[in-house]
């Protein structure tokens, strides 16, 4: 097989007339008409076929071949070429593919929560209260109904809330409590702002004030810990990501719903869920409450949804709170310490 063409030398792209011929699976170069000379084909680069424009046989020391006898080249280098090159690229797309779930993994599981929490703590506290407010307007409209509660008993854990949040002595956030009914649950939410929702069902099954104060820490756990703030970053950075991906910003628009959905379907993740608990536990031993109280209230709520199978349609407080047997054993330990710690 033979191709005539031209070589331009490396040093000062002079050009020579030039050939280059397949003897035996082998190519030979040969330049000026003088005496051929073996090339590697290992060392050569092909640009790729555009038309009929010349083509060119790059050679690594930058020195090339041109022709414009472009079906002489494919079939000296791309039959071969081809089937190596198919094979290379199936590797390519193997890797790639394979690559492409590790990091979308890695981004969804690590990166997005990191994101989201390095987010939720440095966004300015009037988000908060932006995001609260339109919230609890929502979830007042859709979700809940008034107490049926006395006023009475409405006053009291109101004034309840009040001693604990004196108790606690922390000024970060502006905690108020709302207390609403919500289809026979017992249930607890917290908004980023500092608002904690307790609704009838809950305050009816606890036993005594310290069982409400645990669930009241838990939710204050979650509140300064951001985490309603940091699902909802992270929903939203989800969201983008796929409207980006999709090109489809309708999925922009149900951002503005992220929030209340959240909460009411009360995903936190089990390390949130832990978190908060650390968050209760501490403060229940340092303002001298048995923790026991967090523990004989999650088992008094979650038989509860046994019996009731209505709830299990709906959203009970610990179907939603996962592990829950976990926690139980934690708080049941961290009354053990308690216990021990008094003794002194
Ligand atoms: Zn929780």
């Amino acid at each position: 097989m033979h191709l005539s063409g031209y070589w331009y030398s490396p040093k000062n792209s002079k050009r020579h007339t030039a050939s280059i011929d397949k003897l035996q699976d082998a190519l030979y170069l040969s330049v000026d008409g003088q005496e051929a000379r073996a090339i590697n084909i290992q060392n050569l680069s092909l640009t790729d076929r555009v038309g009929s424009a010349n083509r060119r046989i790059i050679f690594s020391d930058g020195a090339f071949f041109e022709t414009r006898d472009n079906d002489t080249v494919d079939a000296l280098f791309n039959k071969k070429d081809h089937i190596h090159n198919l094979e290379s690229r199936w590797q390519w797309v193997v890797s790639a593919v394979v690559l492409f779930f590790v990091i979308a993994f890695a981004t969804v599981r690590v990166g997005l929560p990191w994101a989201s929490k390095e987010v939720a703590y440095a966004l300015p506290i009037y988000v908060n209260e932006k995001v609260s407010s339109g919230t609890l307007e929502f979830l007042d409209e859709y979700i809940f109904d008034e107490s049926e509660l006395s006023q009475a008993q409405q006053k009291q854990t109101h004034t309840q809330f009040n001693v604990l949040i004196e108790a606690l002595g922390d000024n970060e956030f502006n905690y108020r409590l709302y207390i609403r009914k919500m289809e026979g649950q017992s249930n607890a939410f917290s908004l980023p702002f500092g608002e904690i929702i307790l609704t009838d069902k809950l305050l009816q099954i606890a036993e005594n004030t310290e069982q409400i104060d645990s669930i009241l820490l838990h939710e204050i756990g979650h509140i300064k810990h951001r985490h309603s703030l940091q699902q909802v970053v992270y929903s939203s950075l989800i969201s983008t990501a796929i409207s980006v991906m999709t090109s489809d910003l309708t999925v922009l628009e149900d951002l503005l719903v992220v929030m209340p959905v959240f909460l009411v379907e009360s995903s936190y993740s089990r390390a949130h869920e832990y978190e908060a608990d650390v968050f209760l536990f501490d403060k229940m031993i340092k303002l001298n409450k048995d923790p026991i109280h967090f523990a004989n209230i999650l088992s008094k709520i979650t038989q509860g949804d046994e019996i009731n199978d209505d709830l299990e349609k709906t959203i009970g407080y610990f179907s939603s709170h996962p592990e829950t047997s976990q926690r139980i054993e934690n708080a049941a330990r961290k009354s053990q310490e308690f216990l021990r710690g008094a003794d002194y």
